[in-house]
């Protein structure tokens, strides 16, 4: 039971994103070329040929110095936002999760085939808990991804 109400969470998740992705604009670009702030999401003051310099280089997002001094007052406070901002920066700024939410995926499916094949065979291993905890963690970061690299079309 449990396992059906996590795989079946989801889905609100997933029309809410949907209908996030049509009323909001994804600023990913602007946040992982460094031109705006990607946690205030200010722009930052910079020419066009320092636009044009940071288009040609690798992601380099950039936090702006009030941001990052906030940060620090809160990390001095709880030490677990470090490890918390680390994951949130890489997680949301780098290209390279692509390749890893590609695994986390495959690794739902390989799960859902596991417990496909055992049902068949008239095992119940109950792995349906699994799979639907690590579906609703993949839509809930998914989502709240989505909302932290996009604003609201003026
Ligand atoms: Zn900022």
């Amino acid at each position: 039971m449990l396992g059906l109400i996590l795989c079946l969470i989801p889905i609100p998740i997933m029309i809410w994103n949907f209908f996030l992705l049509k009323k909001r604009e994804s600023i990913s670009f602007e946040m992982r070329k460094g031109w705006i702030c990607h946690c205030c999401k200010k722009s930052n003051d910079m020419t066009d040929v320092q636009k044009l310099n940071k288009i040609l280089s690798e992601n380099n997002y950039h936090i702006c110095t009030s941001c990052s001094r906030d940060r620090k007052l809160k990390i001095l406070r709880y030490p677990i936002l470090k490890w918390i901002y680390k994951f949130w920066d890489e997680f949301t700024m780098s290209s390279s999760i692509s390749h890893y939410s590609k695994i986390y995926i495959g690794l739902i499916f390989f799960l859902i085939a596991i417990d496909m094949i055992f049902l068949f065979n008239g095992l119940k291993i109950r792995l349906s808990v699994f799979y639907g905890l690590l579906n609703f963690i993949y839509w809930i970061l998914n989502t709240s991804k989505t909302y932290y690299t996009s604003i609201n079309k003026s």
